[in-house]
């Protein structure tokens, strides 16, 4: 038998992969383009640029996992709430809200090495669900988290499943921060303005981002400008609850 590499075919199945990854736009604005960077959201959903190979392959490992591992487990709730659209998945060992996650992050990292995201996705959908829904808050949730390099020692790959449980107050805090990066996002998108680079954004979030190039671009121009950034910019901020 002869094994011949095909890189023709390779390139067109990450085409396929490609097209798949934008799919349709979500409804504007829903929670997770408001907790990700607001900078990138903008441009994700304005101006994009073409999907990298690596997005392309990371977005399919996590499409396969919700597909096929979960799909006899998962219901899914979406709605809008105070003008935010969010859309939460059910899994249901529990019948709490629950997420599912893929990382390149080893399996050793403890809770609080693991994106803050993923925390703020989960307190949002909480909150969503009790208000779309009008039932109590459950004050809890369930992260399942496969990590795709378990520890960096076989056996590859690892799944941890957490439960979080969470104080009320934590919810509603960070529901609040999440409206006032409503606020920052609607009102650039009214000015047709890109968010400010390094601005709404948490720091681990630049690696391996598209955008990255052109943030460092727009920064040095900025810099060069006398690195001026207006005082509204940032007092408009509102900061994480971590
Ligand atoms: S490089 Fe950083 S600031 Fe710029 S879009 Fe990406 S995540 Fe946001």
């Amino acid at each position: 038998m002869e094994w011949v590499e095909n890189p023709i075919t390779a390139a067109r199945m990450l085409d396929d992969i490609k097209r798949e990854v934008r799919g349709k736009p979500k409804p504007l604005p829903h929670v997770t383009e408001l907790i990700n960077c607001l900078t990138r959201s903008y441009y994700n959903r304005f101006k994009p640029l073409p999907v990298t190979d690596f997005e392309a392959l990371i977005f399919m490992v996590g499409i396969g996992l919700e597909r096929v591992l979960l799909r006899p487990h998962k219901q899914n709730l979406g709605g809008e709430v105070e003008g935010i659209h969010f859309e939460a998945d059910f899994l249901d060992y529990g019948q709490i809200v629950g997420e599912l996650k893929s990382t390149r992050l080893s399996a050793k990292k403890d809770p609080g090495q693991m994106p803050q995201n993923w925390r703020k996705q989960a307190l949002s959908y909480v909150y969503a669900v009790s208000r779309y829904l009008k039932i109590p808050m459950q004050e809890a949730a369930m992260l399942a988290v496969l990590h795709l390099m378990g520890e960096y020692n076989p056996p590859f790959p690892t799944l941890k499943v957490w439960d979080l449980k969470f104080e009320a107050e934590e919810v509603i805090e960070n529901w609040k921060w999440l409206k006032g990066r409503k606020d920052i996002y609607l009102a650039h998108i009214a000015e047709n303005k890109v968010p400010r680079q390094f601005t709404y954004n948490e720091p681990y979030e630049c690696e391996n981002c598209p955008y990255k190039m052109l943030c460092e671009a727009n920064q040095m121009l900025d810099d060069m400008k006398g690195g001026a950034v207006p005082s509204e910019e940032h007092s408009r901020e509102f900061k994480p609850v971590v």
